[in-house]
């Protein structure tokens, strides 16, 4: 048995007024997650909130489940049931927005990314949409098990940018998938391969497009408390100017 701990750290950085990601750290559900929201006005504030909640109210009507229930999606049997969750869990918080949308004017075009984890009692699985993402430290070395759905991303992994040329590019905001309220959003979730000792890291943008990688991975691997860890992340990325908000959520698995 894996036990879990997690701290959590959201900054609104440097730049900007507002703090437009959200988060939440569930213990009694095994469900951590961060979003990235986007949109004018509070908009952007709002898309991200919603989908967190969405999401935490469909995975804790689900904590029980051990076998399909009714979905209001197909369920996909070449998947698990935790992964098939979240993906539920997801486009049904795309359905929220497309109703918050339709219900306010003002909220048109709001948007946001997401990044899950979710320890539920089988295999841990990790799901995501845009360019948030999650990292696996492992006997320090931090791999990314996320892909980012930006174009910046897209030129990293064609070979057409290096990680550095992304950091500066002036496209690197773009992201090429979200949850905003449009058709079914394509979500990825992966299984979880983790042992005792590892770390994953959850963040926005706000850290990964601006504290480049070996510096993520140096203070990831700071001994504990795990809250000082986030917090050395939120400065590093300030430091480095600190363009834009910052949320960072960091799990630890021990053994029970
Ligand atoms: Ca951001």
């Amino acid at each position: 048995m894996l036990r879990i701990s997690s701290a959590v750290a959201s900054h609104p950085g440097l730049r900007r007024e507002d703090n437009e990601d959200a988060y939440c750290a569930r213990e009694d559900l095994g469900l951590y997650m961060v979003a990235d929201g986007m949109g004018g006005h509070a908009a952007g504030e709002i898309a991200s909130r919603l989908v967190v909640e969405a999401v935490e109210a469909f995975i804790n009507e689900t904590r029980d489940a051990d076998v399909q229930r009714t979905w209001p999606f197909p369920y996909d049997p070449s998947i698990s049931l935790d992964a098939n969750r979240l993906k539920v869990a997801l486009r049904l918080a795309n359905r929220r927005l497309a109703a918050a949308m339709g219900e306010n004017e003002a909220l048109r075009g709001m948007a946001t990314t997401a990044a899950v984890a979710l320890f539920g009692r089988h295999t841990p699985v990790v799901a995501h949409v845009g360019d948030s993402r999650v990292y696996r430290w492992r006997g320090g070395r931090l791999t990314p098990l996320t892909e980012d759905h930006s174009w910046v991303g897209e030129q990293v992994r064609a070979g057409m940018l290096t990680d550095a040329d992304a950091r500066r590019h002036p496209w690197r905001n773009v992201v090429t998938r979200a949850i905003g309220g449009g058709g079914q959003p394509d979500v990825d979730v992966a299984a979880l391969d983790l042992a005792p000792g590892d770390r994953l890291l959850l963040c926005t943008d706000g850290l990964s497009a601006v504290v480049p990688q070996d510096r993520i991975e140096a203070l990831c691997g700071a001994a504990p408390p795990l809250q000082e860890t986030c917090d050395a992340l939120i400065n590093a990325a300030n430091e480095a100017g600190g363009p834009d908000n910052i949320t960072v959520l960091m799990i630890q698995v021990d053994v029970a």
